[in-house]
C-alpha cells in the first residue's frame, strides 16, 4: 500500500535534536514516503564544530526523503526568504509545512508574566508568533490547493497555566494566528491547524516547566497518563496530510484529555484519601 505522503513534499522546521516534536513528526512523514525540506538554528560563526546542524544532519543522514537541509533564524527575514528560495528550487511546489518553533529568553520565562520585559516579550512574540505569519507569506505562492500547514501550541495559551507565563501570551496570540491565516490562505485550498500537545520532555519543554507537569497530567487526564513522541507524530500526520482536508482553523488537543477537565478529577480522589 502506498504511504500517505507518497508524492507529497514539504518543509519542516524545528528539529532540533532527536526529542523535538518536529523530529517526531518528520520521521513518520518520511516513513510514509514524503520529500522533506529541513532547517536548522544557524551555528554561531565562532562554533567550528558546527553542532546545531550537525546534530540534524546526523538526524536526516540515510533518509532518501530528506532534499536539503538550510539554516534558518526565523527573526532575520532574508533566512525565511532564503529557506522559501530553496523549497521553490529544490521541490517545486509545497504540501506541508511544519512550524515547530519557539522561544521566551529564559529570564523572562522565569518572571511572573506582570513583570515581563518589553524586549522579552517581542523576542518571545517574533519568533513564536509571527514566525508563522512569516513562513505562510514567504511560501504562500508555491502552497498547492490541498496543502496543510501545522503549528505546535499548548494549553496555556488557552487558560493559565502558571510557571507557562509569557509563554502562555504568546500561544494566545498564535492559536488567534492559525485561525486568521486559515481565513486568509482558504480560497487558496490551504489549511492551517494547530496541534496542542500535553507535556513532552524536550529542551524547550524541559525550559518551560515540562517535568513538573508530567505528574499532574498523569494524575488529571482521563487517560491517566501522558502523551508520547509516538502520539505526536501520528497526530501531526493526520493534520500534515490529506486525512485532515476539510480541517482547518482547528487547535487539535492531544493530552490525554487533561483540557475537557473541570475539576482535578481523580487527583481529588487521590487527595482526599490522603487526607483520611
Ligand atoms: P525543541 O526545543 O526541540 O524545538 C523548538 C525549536 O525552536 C528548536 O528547533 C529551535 O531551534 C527552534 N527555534 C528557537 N528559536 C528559533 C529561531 N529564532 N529561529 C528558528 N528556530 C528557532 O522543543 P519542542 O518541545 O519540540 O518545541 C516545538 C514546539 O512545540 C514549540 O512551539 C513548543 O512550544 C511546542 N510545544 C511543546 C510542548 C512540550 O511539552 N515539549 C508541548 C506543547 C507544545
Amino acid at each position: 500500500m502506498p504511504g500517505l505522503f507518497e508524492g507529497k513534499k514539504g518543509l519542516i522546521t524545528g528539529v532540533f535534536n532527536k526529542q523535538s516534536i518536529a523530529w517526531a513528526i518528520a520521521e513518520r512523514v518520511l516513513s510514509e514516503g514524503g520529500v522533506c525540506g529541513f532547517t536548522h538554528m544557524p551555528d554561531k560563526p565562532d562554533d567550528e564544530r558546527k553542532k546545531n546542524e550537525g546534530r540534524v544532519r546526523k538526524l536526516i543522514d540515510g533518509h532518501s526523503g530528506a532534499k536539503f537541509l538550510e539554516p534558518m533564524d526565523v527573526t532575520l527575514d532574508g533566512h525565511v526568504d532564503a529557506v522559501a528560495g530553496r523549497c521553490k528550487e529544490e521541490l517545486g511546489e509545497l504540501d506541508f509545512l511544519l512550524h515547530s518553533i519557539a522561544f521566551a529568553p529564559p529570564e523572562d520565562l522565569k518572571k511572573d508574566t506582570v513583570d515581563t520585559s518589553r524586549e522579552g516579550f517581542k523576542t518571545a512574540m517574533a519568533i513564536s508568533v509571527h514566525s508563522l505569519m512569516a513562513l505562510a507569506s514567504a511560501t504562500k505562492d508555491l502552497l498547492k490547493p490541498g496543502a496543510s500547514i501545522l503549528t505546535l501550541t499548548y494549553y496555556g495559551g488557552e487558560k493559565c497555566v502558571p510557571g507557562y507565563n509569557v509563554m502562555g501570551v504568546c500561544k494566545a496570540a498564535l492559536d488567534a494566528t492559525v485561525k486568521y491565516l486559515a481565513y486568509d490562505l482558504g480560497p487558496r485550498g490551504v489549511r492551517v491547524n494547530a496541534l496542542s500537545a500535553g507535556p513532552l520532555q524536550t529542551i524547550s519543554g524541559r525550559g518551560a516547566g515540562v517535568d513538573e507537569m508530567l505528574g499532574l497530567y498523569e494524575a488529571m487526564a482521563p487517560l491517566g497518563r501522558n502523551i508520547t513522541h509516538e502520539e505526536v507524530g501520528k497526530s501531526g500526520v493526520y493534520l500534515l496530510s490529506d486525512m485532515s482536508s476539510g480541517v482547518t482553523g482547528e487547535i487539535l488537543h492531544l493530552d490525554g484529555g487533561y483540557n475537557a477537565m473541570g475539576s482535578p478529577g481523580r487527583m481529588l480522589e487521590k487527595i482526599k484519601a490522603a487526607r483520611g
